[in-house]
């Protein structure tokens, strides 16, 4: 009788979908990055290969924690886009594949690092600086002075009006909690995010929300990467981004493989475009700004230049192990969210 059942419920789904003429995607990817890369990205991919591919975009946080949930039963081929020390958490409970990649020799030195330090099973896409940006025009019509430094963010002219993302859910959150950790120290750190809270109108649970929301003057000020902030720029908006003056973090955006995939091999192929000069001029040509991996690749030419910029030596091993993270967002909640 059981088979019965199991047989008919799976004749049903053939039916359904020869009715409606849907196939079943080739391959399912969680994207990382700004809706439009991810949309860019698929119609790439599917023009290359002819298959049709499911891309669905999440925030990191939101990523690792459906492929922990899943684990037993992965329904995600591949892992693109978003913070590396997330992509990092998830190689360290054993949740991802190992696979080298055919364009791993192109790749420039951090990223070569990168995927040493992932045991093989995480590879660097893309780079990128973390800073603000505030709307020049609503700043000019408040009569409020310019922030150029974190600490100028926890100025009580700015109370309310200053959106970050949540770290819980959002990677370009976590890489703002562990870039003050690694620059302040844990506890100033903690005192730091204590007296920013008070001008913090919302934690968003993406993080590209927040820039958004400074672009279009819904909020002055937005928490982001610095590549975020330019896109935004280009489009018109009347953004002032900022390199904070204490330093800054950087993410690494990563790409991975889900262990247990169900389509192994379309998503090696996946990983090899994602890494090649093709795959990341996706990135340029659906106005991002990210620092791509490939030397071969074409730089977008309003990067922020990496090197310009007073960066901290951000420890990787550190802010990627999942003990930590877990450690970082306990904390988050009980001394700074649940006061918000
Ligand atoms: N958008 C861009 C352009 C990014 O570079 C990244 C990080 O890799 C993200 C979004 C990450 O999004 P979230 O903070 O929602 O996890």
């Amino acid at each position: 009788m059981r088979g019965i059942t199991a047989f008919s419920a799976v004749a049903a789904l053939w039916l359904a979908s020869a009715s409606t003429g849907i196939a079943a995607p080739s391959l399912t990817v969680l994207c990382g990055v700004d809706e439009t890369w991810c949309a860019a990205m698929k119609t790439a991919y599917e023009a290359k290969t002819g298959l049709e591919i499911s891309v669905t975009r999440k925030s990191t946080g939101d990523i690792l924690n459906q492929i922990r949930a899943e684990k037993t039963a992965p329904t995600v081929d591949v892992w693109w886009g978003g913070t590396g020390d997330t992509h990092l958490q998830a190689g360290s409970e054993n949740l991802l594949e190992p696979y080298q990649p055919a364009h791993e020799r192109d790749m420039l030195p951090w990223a070569q690092n990168f995927f040493a330090m992932s045991g093989g099973r995480s590879a660097g896409i893309y780079a990128g600086a973390l800073g603000f940006a505030y709307n020049a025009d609503l700043l000019r019509e408040l009569k409020l002075p310019a922030p150029t430094c974190w600490k100028d963010l926890t100025d009580v002219a700015y109370r309310g009006r200053i959106q970050s993302g949540n770290p819980n859910s959002s990677g370009t959150a976590f890489t703002t909690l562990a870039t003050l950790v690694q620059l302040f120290g844990e506890d100033e750190a903690f005192r730091y995010l204590a007296a920013l809270n008070r001008n913090i109108e919302r934690y968003t649970p993406s993080g590209a929300a927040p820039i958004k929301a400074a672009a279009r003057g819904e909020t002055l000020i937005g928490i982001s990467f610095m590549h975020d902030a330019v896109t935004q720029k280009q489009a018109g908006f009347p953004l002032v981004i900022v390199a904070p003056c204490e330093g800054t973090g950087y993410e690494i955006g990563a790409v991975s493989i889900v262990k247990g995939a169900r389509h192994i091999e379309e998503a090696k192929r996946f990983v090899d475009f994602a890494l090649s000069p093709e795959g990341q001029g996706t990135g340029a040509a659906s106005g991002q700004n990210q620092v791509p991996s490939n030397a071969k690749s074409t730089l977008p030419l309003a990067a922020p230049d990496i090197s310009m910029i007073k960066m901290v030596d951000y420890d990787f091993a550190t802010f990627g192990s999942p003990d930590e993270r877990s450690r970082l967002l306990r904390r988050f909640d009980a001394e700074i969210a649940a006061t918000n």
